[in-house]
């Protein structure tokens, strides 16, 4: 049977229609926040998964990767590490740029913050076409980290964002409506 806490999280997540443009479907996970206990839910069954899997690392994606990562970052005795949109970080930085539907995106990460053969967790709050996550393991391969796993509360499934992300695995609380 499925944990009951799950219903009440993807409950608690708005959906609305043509945001930010026509044919989006936009996960609100700010009503999420509003409930004390779906939120409380959402970190404790991370919190779950992740603890004594000696993770060192979680590292959380521009922007709501920075709500979900920390709490379960300091529940699990690990660093919070942002990873962020381009020209943000002021130290010394590596990028990964990725592909979008129309154009490209890039995100970028502190020189420094995670050393060679740290265990990582990559935090966001959904995974579409998969590509912010895809450009995120990279940056934490490319400085010798291991990712352990990408942490989401929302998947849109028919996007195929896990085909994106090879052999890493994705954990995800719910689909989007
Ligand atoms: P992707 O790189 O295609 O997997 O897109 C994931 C990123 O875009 C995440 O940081 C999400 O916050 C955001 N995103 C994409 N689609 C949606 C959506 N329908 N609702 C809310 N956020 C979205």
């Amino acid at each position: 049977a499925q944990d009951p806490r799950l219903a009440r999280i993807s409950s608690s997540i708005r959906v609305i229609p043509n945001f930010p443009k026509p044919g989006i479907m936009f996960q609100d996970i700010t009503t999420l926040l509003l409930d004390t206990n779906a939120f409380k839910d959402t970190i404790d069954l991370f919190v779950e998964r992740y603890r004594d899997q000696n993770i060192s690392v979680v590292a959380g994606v521009e922007a709501r990767g920075f709500i979900f990562g920390p709490p379960i970052a300091l529940a699990i005795g690990a660093k919070f590490v942002p990873i962020r949109k381009p020209n943000k970080l002021p130290g010394e930085v590596i990028s990964e740029e990725y592909s979008l539907e129309y154009g490209t995106d890039k995100i970028e990460m502190h020189v420094g913050a995670v050393q060679p053969g740290e265990r990582a967790l990559v935090v966001d709050d959904l995974i579409a076409t998969g590509g912010t996550l895809s450009a995120a393991i990279k940056l934490l391969e490319r400085v010798g980290a291991h990712v352990a796993e990408c942490a989401c509360v929302i998947e849109l499934p028919e996007l195929k964002g896990r085909e994106r992300l090879g052999d890493k695995s994705v954990f995800v609380l719910v689909d989007g409506a």
